[in-house]
């Protein structure tokens, strides 16, 4: 078991962010066993997967390359990944938490006795690692016992990636061994992470609407709210799951991440998948009418009361304010 395996996943817009969030939670936990971090993606003749790399360098990049997975399946991803982990007999397999990863991840985990504990925000001493559950009710805490790799995925926006260039690394080419037959499944859509054409990333302020808001007639409610503080309007996943907003208003570890001056959170219950969207906000205040809401938990100020009566009451003291 030598190394701490991180495995490289663009977005379908080129976009290697959770990449480099993945590559950064390598980072944490070389630091706390001491072994070197690799990289291993599936590489398309001519594309240097590992080009856009940034921060320190992984210590060596594995390129899997056959023709068979041109297109992403299960099978043929699953098939290629089990024969390098093999081979490189990494400690560690680290994943991006993205669709892709869950569709396969956890079956190529099952090949070598493992499990895939999914959806991790935090690894602290021991290895510790941390995720959670019932919507951000309940944090656990996960330690791997026994032998194999422990396989991994990191939530989008829980590791903030390393900025600046950090030299080259030595990139050598893995060709599985893949028959056609073994590729049980067509190619079907490619995964759709979210369409991203309002850019919220560099926003001021936003105001993120949540399911308390109950109808999308409501709607202006926190539109009127968002026009009087000239900020902009991001959503919950139900929101948009709804169609009551565009998808790209969508915030969290399947939308878009923010990191406002003020992020103003209104009916919104704070489960993870919005919190790693929005935690990195200079200053976050939440209207809640649950005093026991997860999302007090990481405002700076909280307001517990039915937003049909604090939202209307704080656009009218901002408009009498400006
Ligand atoms: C793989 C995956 C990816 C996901 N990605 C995302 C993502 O990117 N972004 C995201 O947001 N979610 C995402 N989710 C969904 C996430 O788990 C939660 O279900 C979602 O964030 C809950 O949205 P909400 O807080 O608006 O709704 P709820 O959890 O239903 O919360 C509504 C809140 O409104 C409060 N409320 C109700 N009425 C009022 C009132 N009158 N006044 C004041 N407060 C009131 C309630 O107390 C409650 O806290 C994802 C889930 C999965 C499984």
């Amino acid at each position: 078991m030598s190394c701490i395996l991180v495995v490289e996943e663009a977005r379908r817009d080129g976009s290697t962010r959770v990449f480099q969030e993945t590559l950064a939670a390598g980072r944490r936990l070389a630091e706390l066993t001491g072994l070197a971090v690799e990289a291993a993606g599936v590489g398309e003749p001519g594309r240097n997967i590992f080009a856009q790399i940034t921060g320190a360098q992984p210590a060596a990049g594995h390129a899997i390359r056959h023709e068979l997975l041109a297109a992403y399946t299960a099978d043929g991803y699953t098939l290629a990944f089990e024969q390098l982990i093999r081979r490189l007999e990494p400690r560690y397999v680290l994943f991006p938490h993205s669709y892709q990863a869950r569709d396969f991840v956890p079956g190529l985990a099952a090949r070598f006795g493992q499990a895939l504990i999914g959806d991790v925000t935090a690894i602290g001493e021991g290895p510790t690692f941390a995720r959670q559950l019932y919507q951000g009710r309940m944090h656990a805490t996960y330690r791997h016992a026994g032998g194999g790799p422990c396989f991994l995925s990191i939530q989008n926006g829980a590791f903030r990636a390393d900025e600046g260039a950090g030299g080259t690394m030595p990139v050598s080419e893995f060709t599985p061994a893949l028959e056609p037959a073994q590729i049980r499944t067509r190619p079907g859509t490619p995964f759709r992470e979210t369409a991203q054409t309002v850019d919220l990333s560099s926003a001021q302020r936003i105001v993120g609407v949540g399911r308390g808001i109950k109808d999308a007639e409501k709607l202006p409610l926190v539109e009127d709210l968002a026009g009087a503080l000239g900020a902009e309007l991001g959503a919950s996943r139900p929101i948009c799951d709804n169609g009551w907003l565009p998808m790209e208003r969508q915030v969290g570890s399947s939308g878009q991440t923010v990191a406002p001056k003020l992020y103003l959170a209104v009916g919104i219950s704070g489960a993870i998948q919005h919190l790693v969207g929005m935690k990195g906000s200079q200053c976050i205040v939440a209207i809640n009418k649950d005093p026991d809401a997860p999302i007090f938990e990481v405002a700076d100020y909280g307001i517990v009361g039915d937003l049909f009566e604090v939202v209307p009451a704080l656009t009218e003291a901002v408009k009498a304010a400006r």
